[in-house]
């Protein structure tokens, strides 16, 4: 295999014809340190043994689609344009799920394919559709409408894989924290049989494409620890109301992730190629919801529909859904022209508020009323968008925690500011707030006065700092560094002897390889314009957003 050169001091690094990566969604030290050193992860003790470490900083908003598509892509938010799950279409007053298509520039996938290159990719998000540029076998992850549609573009491996008898499934297992035993074993049972299948899936693609790069995500682990995180860890970190049955059953399914971590480590043996073990975010205690509309509406930017104007809302919504079906019933062709009306979108008083969020479930992703976006709206002159803007930051800068007193956020922005651009034409939102640890926001508004909200069927979620673990020939083992997630793919390349692509705006994790030096970059691969038309039908929306919700992603 070609490989090309370095311009490193160390001329004698060894580049990996092959690299396969194990993604473990929200996998973090915590719980991962703790289960390798008594011996429920001998796998994993293996690779924090041998492997060069970093704490891995995941993205801002710290969620699944935002950080898979930053590995992908080697950039942050602004490089790939991916913010949460879903998007708002302000153009059809739509919110809509995001997609591959949607990602604003090359994958590494792409680049590998520029090289010559083949990849396997199973079960990572915003995969689906498959890009075209892509060589190899790419299967879909949880946002793909269903297994039969992420494997179709595969029927050999689909087939395969019904050969082998096995089950290969993308539905939630994980839909609340387990109420009785009996819900936690069938709840493990089938998490363990999902990590197997991704394991099982990757051994057939094996055999049916060569590749340079093979991912391969246990998504699994990420809702299996929102509901099961007070079951994690060794027993002495648990609380001690907690059965010690229930913690073993739970450690029963980290156990098999280890195996299958085993079986990936032989595979990549027989193919002589590195192995990265990797988190997209990291994981920790669930404190609570935070309404974002609330945090809006006590500084007086979001006014709530009046009685006349919820009618109105209703009505809207219902008239705007009969017109929809009724171009597609009597006129047989796309609705996609249908326009949203305004008021259809959110039950709020559109003539006086001033901003307001539909979307974004681990930040607060919020849009200004503004009449250039949504060709009307209570802002129409750039003095008054300014100071909603700085309003509307405020808000989040001084909101606090009614009864600790504590800040509930800890990063709030402008993107406009941030990243020098027009939000509306590329279908961001105005501003961005991260969290503190512990927090979700939520977006429905139908407790107006409460601030913070309680969910008993969640006990664990996302932290920003998750894992890094290169297993290759040059990776210093010992030292834990810290990495971000946009290092990621250009690393990935580097350890192919491939150079980051010009748009990627991480670096190869020279320091984690014992290294010093500087990676040329790859001339500028033109980006595939982001795709403008829903890809998924409405009812595929359907599915995949009722699969949202059941993993506590969406109301
Ligand atoms: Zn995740």
């Amino acid at each position: 295999m070609q490989n090309t050169a370095l311009r490193t001091p160390h001329s004698e690094f060894r580049t990996s014809s092959r690299v396969l990566v194990i993604g473990l969604d929200g996998a973090t030290y915590d719980v991962l340190v703790p289960l390798a050193e008594s011996g429920v992860m001998p796998n994993i003790a293996g690779l924090l043994r041998t492997s060069a470490l970093a704490t891995l900083r995941s993205t801002e908003p710290y969620t699944t689609p935002v950080a898979w598509t930053s590995f992908q892509t080697g950039g942050d938010v602004e490089t790939h344009g991916i913010f949460d799950y879903r998007y708002l279409d302000h153009e059809r007053g739509e919110v809509l799920l995001n997609h591959a298509g949607r990602i604003a520039c090359p994958t590494i996938f792409e680049e590998i394919a520029a090289a010559g290159g083949g990849v396997v990719s199973i079960d990572l998000p915003m995969t689906y559709p498959p890009r075209s540029d892509v060589r190899g076998i790419v299967v879909g992850g949880l946002d793909s409408p269903s297994a039969q549609t992420a494997l179709a573009p595969h029927p050999k491996l689909a087939e395969a894989l019904r050969a082998a008898g096995v089950d290969y499934d993308i539905k939630t297992i994980w839909k609340r924290k387990p109420q009785s035993y009996e819900e936690l074993e069938c709840g493990v049972a089938k998490t363990i049989a999902s990590f197997q299948a991704r394991v099982t899936a990757a051994e057939l693609a094996d055999g049916m494409t060569d590749w340079r790069l093979m991912v391969v995500q246990f998504q699994a682990l990420d809702s299996l620890q929102h509901r099961c995180w007070h079951l994690l860890g060794p027993l002495e970190h648990v609380a001690e109301d907690v059965d010690a049955r229930w913690v073993a059953e739970t450690h029963r399914s980290l156990r098999a992730l280890d195996d299958c971590v085993g079986k990936l480590l032989e595979l990549a043996g027989k193919r002589d190629a590195a192995t990265v073990a990797m988190s997209d975010h990291g994981f920790g205690d669930f404190r609570a919801k935070i309404s974002v509309p609330e945090v809006l509406r006590q500084r007086g930017l979001l006014r709530l529909a009046s009685s006349w104007q919820s009618v109105e809302h209703r009505a809207a919504r219902w008239s705007w859904k009969l017109k929809k079906w009724h171009v597609r019933n009597f006129h047989g062709c796309s609705t996609a022209a249908v326009r949203r009306p305004l008021a259809a979108l959110a039950p709020i008083d559109w003539q006086r508020s001033l901003a307001f969020a539909v979307h974004g479930e681990l930040s607060a992703l919020v849009y200004l009323s503004d009449a250039t976006r949504f060709g009307s709206g209570s802002i129409s002159m750039p003095r008054q968008r300014e100071q909603a803007e700085a309003d509307v930051i405020a808000a989040f800068q001084d909101a606090r925690h009614p009864e600790t007193g504590e800040p509930l956020f800890v990063d709030v922005y402008s993107t406009q500011r941030r990243f020098d651009c027009d939000p509306v034409s590329r279908h961001w939102p105005d501003v961005v707030a991260i969290p503190a640890p512990g927090f979700h926001t939520r977006t429905k508004f139908d407790d107006p006065g409460r601030l913070m909200l309680d969910d008993a069927t969640l006990t664990g979620t996302h932290r920003r700092e998750g894992v890094l673990m290169i297993n290759a020939p040059p990776a210093i083992p010992g030292r834990r560094h810290i990495a971000d997630m946009r290092d990621a793919a250009p690393t990935l390349l580097h350890l192919l002897g491939l150079p980051p692509a010009a748009h990627m705006t991480g670096r190869p994790l020279f320091n984690m390889l014992g290294q010093t030096g500087v990676a040329e970059t790859s001339p500028w691969h033109a980006p595939n314009a982001p795709v403008a038309e829903p890809v998924l039908s409405a009812s595929e929306q359907l599915v995949v957003e009722q699969r949202l919700r059941e993993l506590g992603y969406m109301e």
